[in-house]
């Protein structure tokens, strides 16, 4: 009796891995699907390059009109914003030569509320100009007007250095009649709507841009910019000639992919699963930026959620009990997957995690959730690996090189403080393009000090 009791057990027990492993299936890329994905962007960036396919790519592959990395002759002082995702920085860029310590950074961290973010667009940069006299007044330079680069996250179509026509917002924000407007243009006519107060702005920068700047001014051979962080983005050194959008000519411009929308044209679709499409559906953005969904903080937290919700109804979590905790969105943030997968993290640890969330778990609902957390991750990182190595193939390309060897500067949180992120993008690069050797930087400060350096260039050459 007791031996059948034994085999009930385990057979019940191999029938719930069973669909724990049909469920998880859904999110496990194969060497060859990453491959696929992969080469499904290189075929997007070639249309988004062209001016005759642009419209049917789902990459923007937007001109930045920086044509130049840094060659670290640039000096002065400078301010510089930040806004794009979870705060808003006033920074002042201090520029001086490498030895004399090279970039000073004093910055200010502003929130900016939900209700601005999405509220009207004139509110905005109103809070946004607010922020500024702030900082001056607390740095004690009322009344200086310091050359200001305007980092900006979000996808615009520029027509030079400083002016960026807003394609459409991501991420949490939705602030109204800003879209189709110069968004320089709206900050200058929130800076005349304050009294005695002006600013200088000489450039707006993407934060990918930033980034790539920053590490450029340590390692010239740093080409290609990568945020991970709320949202994920792309931009890399195109030869001039590609840029079909542009009049053509000599040299190189930087491109600002837009690659979280990937996929927004239906190209990814076999790549979605159930739980993607309900994160898509619940967003700001349904049916747009679609790839961003896939990788990074600000929706892997909730892949995370739908999944455990779908294991619940299975009954193969939280003894089938549906949570009323675990129904509350965003309830499930991006960082407790680093802590969760943080090494050396006893199980009573994770177990503490996801009691704070208020959810009676047992060693073994432990056990799935961070191996929910795992897979979620890593095929995150994957993902982000595919997508840099069709960016390093196709320098390597344009170059007619055998060999490349480029610099990546990297910025955004998921990427710096998940225990296995980074080292999972840099696995699959190293897979997925052979005959590139890539080294990752990190960027300090990237979008600041990137967006100060790019007014630096700005007011050399001007
Ligand atoms: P942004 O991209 O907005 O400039 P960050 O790079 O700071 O800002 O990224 C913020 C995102 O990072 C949030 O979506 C948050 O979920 C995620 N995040 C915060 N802390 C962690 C962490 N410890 N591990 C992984 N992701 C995190």
């Amino acid at each position: 009796k007791g031996t059948a009791m034994v085999t009930a057990v385990a057979s019940r027990l191999a029938a719930q891995r069973f669909q724990v492993n049909q469920t998880l299936a859904l999110l496990k890329l194969s060497p060859d699907a990453l491959g696929e994905v992969q080469a499904l962007l290189r075929r997007e960036m070639e249309l988004g390059l062209k001016k005759e396919t642009q419209t049917t790519s789902s990459v923007r592959m937007l001109p930045t009109y920086i044509c130049a990395t840094p060659d670290g002759s640039e000096r002065g002082d400078f301010l510089a914003l930040d806004l794009g995702g979870t705060n808003f920085r006033v920074l002042l860029v201090q520029v001086g030569a490498r030895e004399q310590g090279g970039v000073r950074i004093v910055s200010e961290l502003y929130s900016i509320p939900p209700q601005v973010a999405q509220g009207p667009g004139s509110q905005l940069f109103d809070h946004i100009v607010e922020c500024i006299a702030d900082f001056q007044t607390k740095q004690g330079m009322m009344g200086q007007t310091l050359p200001l680069g305007f980092t900006f996250s979000f996808p615009c179509q520029q027509t030079s250095l400083d002016q960026g026509i807003l394609l459409s917002w991501t991420k949490g924000f939705n602030a109204s009649g800003c879209v189709g407007q110069d968004v320089v243009k709206l900050l200058r006519e929130a800076v005349k709507r304050k009294n005695h107060f002006a600013l200088d702005v000489v450039a707006i920068v993407n934060d990918t841009v930033g980034t790539m700047m920053s590490c450029g001014y340590d390692d010239p051979s740093c080409e290609v910019g990568l945020i991970v962080g709320t949202g994920t983005n792309a931009c890399y050194m195109e030869e001039l000639r590609n840029v079909g959008t542009l009049a053509g000519g000599e040299g190189r411009m930087c491109v600002n992919m837009e690659w979280g929308a990937f996929g927004d044209n239906g190209c990814l679709d076999a790549f979605f699963t159930p739980f993607d499409r309900q994160v898509d559906e619940a967003s700001l953005n349904p049916g747009r930026q679609r790839f961003e969904k896939l990788i990074s903080g600000m929706y892997l937290g909730e892949i995370v959620r739908y999944i455990l919700l779908e294991l619940t109804a299975k009954g193969l979590l939280f003894r089938g009990r549906p949570s009323p905790k675990l129904q509350t969105r965003d309830i499930f943030q991006t960082k407790f997957l680093s802590s969760i997968e943080s090494d050396g993290l006893a199980l009573r640890q994770v177990c503490a995690i996801l009691e704070q969330l208020g959810l009676h778990v047992t060693c073994e609902d432990s056990v799935l959730v961070r191996e929910v957390c795992q897979v979620v991750a890593r095929r995150a990182a994957q993902l982000c690996g595919a997508g840099v190595a069709a960016v390093a193939e196709k320098i390597r390309e344009n170059r007619g090189l055998e060999q490349l060897s480029v610099t990546v500067g990297v910025d955004g949180t998921l990427y710096k403080l998940h225990p296995h992120f980074a080292q999972e993008v840099q696995g699959t690069v190293q897979r997925l393009a052979p005959r590139c050797s890539i080294t990752f930087l990190q960027s300090e400060d990237g979008s600041g000090k990137g967006a100060a350096l790019i007014a630096a260039v700005a007011c050399r050459v001007a």
